[in-house]
């Protein structure tokens, strides 16, 4: 058995999402925008998805357009957001540790006149919430940060740093890349003071290609995908029914579970921690006051990340260096913490899902040593 650690990456379909994407090919396979009755059911599917999304995120059905995935959601929300309400604020506060598709998203604007303020973490990973409340002010017109960052597992005080823009600032935009926090911690709109939500279906074993967008009534957002007017114009492009029923269903599917998902994920965090503090040629990174337990970040002396993951690799393991976004590059995120260059470059990222078990870690440790002992002799 394959003991796949790579979940922050992607997860597997779960059954529920391959039996509804499979459903809406076979049987259900209409337009959704067609007016006679095969239409009508691909629509009710879609209807069907919009519910589940918004139970999960606690928030009408209304406020949740389907897109590709988050990298499209984060895409639209940020320029969206940009167009609408920057022609007189030009200001943005951002985290220094977001995903490329927000990153990249706010250097395609600075080139375009707006001034992007980077607030950089904590030695810890996290970001000081009274720090990136003091960047913003008057003259800002959106202020963005994830909830969990993906390479380390650090939770940001999302809630903190918004509730008090809000008060502070009630004209300006806040959005959360909640990515790797969505199914793991529970979301509620209306408590994390967010205008705009950014989920994706393929981390939350739903299949790739899917995302979703939260949008507060009252913000409005300029599309980028112009046509059909699907998605009450927010984006045009006949829908995908197969893959948005499948983030539905396993939506629906895991949301009585995630608490129980969350205690698994701590219990196998812990274990493995125990497990590394015991290999002093390890040291962890993933050392926020509050982490998710669903992503452990370590350094292994002296090796580099890639040489170590193929090692893993040949031992049936799976995991990611650093980030799998990043594709082996050097992990900004851990650099922007203060990690020192070597052990960025041996960064190792486990990432669990709610089928992770203790015989993963086990699997892991035991090739992990092995993989110490061999390597380090010929370095
Ligand atoms: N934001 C975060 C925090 C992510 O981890 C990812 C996926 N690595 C994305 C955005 C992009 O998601 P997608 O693959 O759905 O475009």
């Amino acid at each position: 058995m394959p003991a796949y650690l790579d979940n922050a990456a992607t997860t597997k379909p779960c059954d529920e999402a391959v039996s509804a994407c499979v459903a809406a090919m076979t049987e259900n396979y209409g337009n959704p925008s067609s007016l006679h009755k095969v239409g009508l059911s691909a629509e009710l599917a879609v209807t069907d998805a919009r519910k589940a999304i918004a139970a999960a995120l606690v928030c009408q059905p209304e406020c949740i357009t389907f897109t590709s995935g988050a990298t499209e959601a984060n895409n639209t929300l940020i320029l969206g957001a940009a167009e609408n309400y920057g022609r007189r604020r030009k200001k943005i506060v951002v985290s220094a540790i977001e995903h490329p598709s927000v990153e990249e998203t706010m250097k395609h604007l600075e080139k375009s006149g707006f001034t992007v303020i980077r607030i950089k973490p904590q030695k810890d990973g996290s970001i000081d919430a009274d720090e990136f409340v003091d960047a913003v002010d008057h003259d800002t017109l959106l202020a963005s940060c994830m909830y969990v960052n993906n390479e380390t597992g650090a939770i940001m005080p999302v809630k903190r740093i918004f509730n008090r823009i809000k008060k502070l600032y009630p004209e300006c935009i806040t959005h959360c890349d909640a990515v790797q926090a969505f199914m793991k911690l529970p979301i509620k709109t209306a408590d994390l003071s967010a205008d705009l939500i950014t989920v994706s279906g393929h981390k939350v074993h739903a299949p790739k290609g899917v995302g979703a967008m939260y949008i507060r009534k009252g913000i409005r957002i300029a599309p980028r995908m112009i046509g059909g007017g699907q998605e009450k114009g927010l984006r045009s492009g006949t829908e995908s029914v197969p893959l948005i029923s499948a983030f539905g269903a396993a939506v629906r599917a895991q949301l009585p579970s995630i608490a129980t998902a969350y205690s698994n994920a701590e219990e196998l965090n812990l274990r493995l921690r125990k497990k590394l503090a015991a290999l002093d040629y390890i040291s962890i990174n993933s050392n926020a006051e509050e982490q998710c337990p669903y992503i452990l970040n370590f350094s292994v002396n002296g090796i580099r990340s890639e040489i170590m993951l193929h090692f893993l690799e040949s031992k049936n393991v799976f995991v990611s260096s650093g980030s799998a976004c990043s594709k082996g590059a050097h992990s900004s995120v851990l650099t922007a913490m203060g990690v020192s260059d070597k052990a960025a470059d041996s960064a190792i990222r486990v990432s669990f899902s709610k089928t992770s078990s203790g015989g993963d870690i086990e699997a892991l440790v035991t090739a992990l040593r092995e993989g110490y002992m061999s390597l380090a002799k010929r370095q």
